[in-house]
């Protein structure tokens, strides 16, 4: 799961090391690929989040079982 920059161009993706298109020349949005990724982490910590947070609603809650 590895965001490779794309072109804006042409559509050619690259290695996450380069800085310009090897088709056209043309600078690569290393910017977009770093916030896409960034967002990706975001999300990752919002999941375990929200299960951290389910799992002590679970033990704190009491349990009304008759
Ligand atoms: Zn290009």
């Amino acid at each position: 799961m590895s965001a490779q920059p794309t072109c804006l161009y042409c559509q050619q993706a690259h290695p996450v090391d380069a800085t310009e298109c090897r088709q056209c020349g043309m600078p690569l949005p290393a910017e977009a690929a770093m916030a896409s990724e960034r967002r990706l982490r975001r999300f990752t910590w919002f999941c375990v989040g929200l299960t951290l947070f389910c799992i002590v609603m679970f033990f704190w809650l009491p349990r009304n079982i008759a």
